[in-house]
């Protein structure tokens, strides 16, 4: 009879044992991006401790059991805690994925400071369709003075961005001066021209005193190699093979990041991830550049996410308009 009973409470161990063993596997593979999936772990970790260490033993008191029930749980502990260490360092409040709880249909329910990237009015990017653009020659050409500058290149979880110490000289729009403070990309690109998207959008980030933006877009589709990617190659590449997230990239001119036309689109949108923070001027440059595919691929191995994919989908223009500045005749373009 207490044999049987022994037999019974070892099954009953082997049983929650295993149970454990698969919510650890679950835990290593969901934490760091689930917060609600954290206290859920923390709970089962407690419940099924409670389980494997008092029910059976109340009743037999069995040292074996014991033993090899600890065993496990510290092998056990050993196996997930790791995994949480490095998963929660790369933790990414939100993602891309299209139906994902934290993609981009539902980033303005993930924080109540976000909540403008669901229910703003002039959020951002846009299709650029040419029927409701107005050509117009009053805006002038982009007054920018920019400068070489100390940078780093941070993998941010969902892009690679290259950021400048202390500024890297100004765009100026409007009377106001916007200090260039970082450049990042994103694939494909989030703005599109009549519904068409293209391989890589860069976004040069400018903030003026009083903290307003100014992004400057440019779009690249796949063709010649791009002349300032491949001066980042080799810090790209670093990142790329060693997983660091950070590297410091050396003096950086901003004017290498070539235009190459006098043409762009101007209208007044919003950050593009979150906080999806509003009143950005968006300048987006008519040309579109080009970008070889390696160099694409070479940008989205560097961030080491899952995802494919760092473009918010296009927003509703909400009536908002859009200026396309091209220069009078008289000057050539
Ligand atoms: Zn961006």
């Amino acid at each position: 009879m207490i044999k049987e009973l022994q037999t019974h409470c070892t099954v009953i161990n082997y049983v929650f044992t295993l149970d454990f063993f698969y919510i650890s596997r679950q835990a290593s593979l969901i934490l760091g991006r689930h917060k609600h999936s954290q206290l859920l772990l923390l709970c089962n970790f407690i419940h099924l401790g409670l389980k494997i260490f008092y029910f059976p033993l109340k009743d037999m008191g069995n040292l074996g059991i014991k033993l090899f029930c600890s065993v496990f749980l510290v092998a056990l502990l050993l196996h997930v805690l790791p995994a949480r260490s490095q998963e929660v360092e790369d933790e990414r409040e939100f993602d891309y994925k299209k139906y994902s709880e934290k993609g981009p249909a539902r980033w303005g329910e993930i924080h109540p400071e976000w909540g403008v990237c669901s229910n703003g009015s002039m959020q951002s990017p846009i299709d650029l369709l040419h029927e409701r653009v107005h050509v117009v020659s009053h805006l002038g050409r982009l007054n920018r003075s920019y400068k070489p500058s100390n940078a780093t290149l941070k993998n941010r979880g969902h892009d690679m961005m290259l950021k400048w110490e202390t500024g890297a000289g100004t765009l100026e729009i409007n009377g106001t001066e916007y200090v260039l403070k970082q450049c990042h990309w994103h694939s494909p690109s989030e703005h599109t021209i009549n519904g068409k998207k293209f391989a890589l959008e860069l976004h040069m980030v400018h903030e003026s005193q009083d903290g307003k933006a100014a992004v400057v877009g440019i779009l690249y589709t796949i063709g010649r190699p791009d002349s300032f990617l491949s001066s980042l190659t080799d810090r790209l590449r670093l990142v790329a093979g060693t997983g660091e997230n950070e590297t410091i990239a050396g003096i950086v001119n901003p004017k290498e990041i070539k235009i190459g036309s006098r043409k762009y689109y101007r209208y007044m949108g919003s950050l593009t991830t979150p906080p999806c923070t509003e009143n950005v001027i968006w300048t987006i440059v008519r040309k579109v550049r080009t970008v070889t595919k390696e160099q694409v691929r070479l940008l989205r191995v560097a961030v080491h996410d899952e995802s494919n994919t760092n473009a918010r989908p296009v927003q509703l223009t909400n009536g908002r308009p859009v200026q396309l500045y091209r220069p009078d005749e008289k000057e050539d373009d």
